[in-house]
This record gives C-alpha cells, structure tokens and sequence, in this order.
C-alpha cells in the first residue's frame, strides 16, 4: 500500500477575461467577452446568460445583450500566467502545469511546515489575489482526478478538498461527462448504452464495460470510478510552448519553396509536441526578411491539437494573410511557435479516447521516424523540391520562445557554418 498522496489543482477563474476586469475597472461585473469573432473567453457574468467560449461572438451577443467585447491581448495573458506560476512554485516543489491557467502541485508531506492542503490552498487563492490581481480557485484530493473535479465544484473564485475517505460518495454522483478524459464520443457511447453516472461506471463489470467503450478506455474509466487511478505528476513539462525555425533564402513570391518549408516547420514542431503528449490552441508565424524587417502572425483554435494537418491548415492561413509582404520581400527567416498548451488528454490518461481522423496517420508516420530517422519520410511536395532546403530544415534551431536574440545569433551561426561546410 502506497502512502495517501495530496494533490491540488489550481485553475484561475474565466482566466483572459478576468485579466481584462483587472485591468480595465470599467468592466468589473460585467458580461466581459475576450472576442473579436470568437469568444475565446467569458466573464462569469457572461456566462450566467449563457455565452461560453468558441460561441460566435454575434450569436453571443443575442443571448446577452450588453455584452462588451473586448480583442485578446496574449501578452497580458502570458505575463499574468508567469507571474501566477511564480506564485505556485513557491507553494509547493512540485508543480504541473496542464495549460496557461491551470497546474497540479503535490502537497504531500508538507502538512507540518505549510498546514493542511486546505491551509495551503486558502493560502495559495489569497497570494495569486494579492501579487497578481485574479481570482483562482482550488480543488484537492488524493488523485489528480479527484483534484481536477474538485477545483471544477469550487468554481468560482472557491476552495473544495474532497477528504481522504470520501472520494467515492464525491465521485459516484457526477455525470460521465465530467470525468477527466472522458471525451464526447465516449461519454455518448456510455449514454447510449444507458450508463449515466460515475456510480454505475463503478457498478457495470469491466468486460461489459469493454464491449462499450473498448478495453483501454474500460480499464482506466474503472480506475477512476474506484478512484484507484494513479497518475503521477510531470513537473517536468514545464514548457509553455513549442517552437521551430528556418533561416532561409526564399526570394519575393516563390508561394511552392516557402510552403514546402511550411510543411516541413509544421511536421517537426508537431512531432516534437505528440511525443511530448502536449497539445497546443495558439499557432503563430514569424517572418523575417532581407530588410531585416519582421512580420508576425497568430491564430487560435477553438481546440487544443498536435495534428499535422490541423496545424498545418492554420499555419498556411497565416502565410497566405502575410502574402502581400511575402509577394514583395525575400524572406530570411520563418517560423512556427505553437502555444497555449494543454496536456494531450487521451495520452495523460491512456485512453484511445476521441483522436481525430489525423491520428492514426501521423502516429504512423512518428513510428517511422522514431526508427529510421526524420529524414525517412517525406512528403511527395519535399521531394521534387530543393534538397538544400530539406536538408536545412531538417537541422536548424528548436527553439522554446521563436525568435529571441539568442536564437537568433545560434541560428545564424550554424548556418554560417553549415555554408562554409557546402563552401567547394
Ligand atoms: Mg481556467
């Protein structure tokens, strides 16, 4: 028998649009929307008259007349989310982030110096309200599952920790929906075979369960139904994004050379991030060219994705919304950062829950060249294209923050080398 552990869940409350009722008081207690076309996020206001986000913002604004709208500032939002991490790495030496506005901390064994998780989570709302100005609540519990849910129940601007003991009478109740992992094609095949709580997840045995939901998906849903799950924390993924760069020398207008280096920037960046078990909602593009001027894009997904195609879709529509600079300029520079993370979910749990058509695609082509290598496989556009360009992209920088000085200058010595290498 394993020692109980004592998990936590921090998540700020309706996080952008909180940031925007900090910082602008005219907004406090009103529906607040974090648009322009889609609500990327609601004041709870907003919510009590039914906008939530990925609605249209002119279908929001019916059911909610008054609405103000306001456009995103992703800077503001990274900036609070650094200085909210600041604060919970203080709390506890194990913390998880799941995205921008959420993390795990483990805060077993802290009971005599810090108090009891109730303490510490009282006293975690009060520092994040004090040294950033936002609401977060906190659930606790013996599992990450139980920590997930119970943050959910202590929305908003709460505190719930579900005691050792009690974790089945708070788990038995709540609908499958809620279950953490459990995404809507699952959760509809368990409605339809009339399995509508966690309490008959628990009742139902496993093999029936199996001929619902397949094996995986039916041993780890009874896991969590007897809350014998047992997910460790990943202090270790850290990482607020993924990015990946190019020097290049693609002249004004050549539309096939710089979507062959799309391809192969996309490719590279979702890999890294699938075998990573990451997902990601922003996509942002950055140009530089021969004047040394810079062009940068970005665009947010209503869901989180580390899909080759999803990604490359959005990327691709960055591209052709910067193509009247494109068309002019020569380009020295492109590259990719995907942020706004969130932990892939079917691979957090090991359920083969809800991929998407995509998946089984590039899983098998990450298999390949986890074998034999990057180079292995390519896409038939690569193939006809430049081979110093494949080869160049193959190699170029990875980069955490795309286009920091230091990248920059590494980026740019390598490939001052890797030009005198080709130097006859
Ligand atoms: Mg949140």
């Amino acid at each position: 028998v394993t020692a109980a552990r004592s998990i936590l869940h921090a998540d700020l409350d309706a996080f952008f649009a909180s940031v925007e009722q900090r910082d602008d008081p005219s907004l406090r207690g009103r529906p607040v929307a974090v648009g322009p076309g889609v609500v990327m996020a609601a004041s709870y206001e907003a919510r009590q008259r039914g906008v939530r986000s990925g609605m249209g913002v002119a279908g929001a604004r019916r059911r909610c007349p008054g609405l103000v709208v306001v456009p995103s500032r992703f800077g503001a939002y990274l900036e609070a989310s650094r200085r909210v991490f600041a604060v919970l790495d203080a709390i506890a030496p194990d913390v998880e982030p799941l995205s921008v506005d959420e993390a795990f901390l483990d805060v077993t064994g802290l009971e005599r110096i810090c108090g009891t998780p109730e303490a510490i989570a009282h006293r975690l709302r009060a520092a994040v309200r004090e040294q950033v100005g936002l609401p977060i609540s906190v659930g606790g519990g013996s599992t990450t599952q139980i920590a997930k849910l119970a943050s959910g129940a202590a929305k908003p601007d709460g505190v719930r920790v579900v005691a050792p003991g009690t974790e089945l009478a708070f788990l038995h109740p709540l609908p499958v929906e809620r279950i953490w992992g459990c995404g809507p094609a699952t959760a509809a095949k368990l409605r339809a075979s009339g399995i509508a709580t966690v309490a008959q997840i628990a009742t139902i045995p496993e093999p029936a369960l199996a001929r619902i939901v397949g094996k995986a998906a039916a041993r780890s849903l009874a896991a969590i139904a007897w809350n014998r799950e047992n997910r460790p924390l990943r202090p270790g993924r850290g990482r607020r994004s993924f990015g990946t760069q190019s020097a290049v020398r693609i002249p004004a207008g050549a539309a096939d050379r710089l979507d062959a280096q799309a391809i192969a920037l996309v490719e590279r960046v979702t890999r890294r991030m699938r075998s990573a078990g990451r997902e990601g909602r922003t996509v942002a593009l950055r140009l530089r060219f021969d004047d040394y001027s810079r062009r940068s894009r970005a665009v947010t997904l209503r869901q989180p994705t580390a899909a080759t195609e999803t990604v490359l879709a959005a990327f691709r529509g960055l591209l052709d919304a910067a193509r009247e600079t494109t068309e002019q300029r020569d380009l020295t520079l492109v590259g990719i950062a995907v942020t706004n993370l969130a932990a892939a979910t079917p691979r957090q749990l090991e359920l083969p829950f809800d991929d998407g058509p995509g998946a089984a695609l590039d899983a098998a082509v990450d298999a390949v060249r986890d074998r034999f290598g990057a180079g292995a496989l390519r896409r038939a556009t690569l193939l006809g294209g430049d081979p110093g360009l494949t080869a160049w992209s193959l190699a170029d920088a990875d980069t955490d923050e795309i286009g920091s000085a230091r990248d920059l200058r590494a980026t740019r010595a390598r490939t001052a080398d890797r030009l005198s290498d080709r130097a006859p």
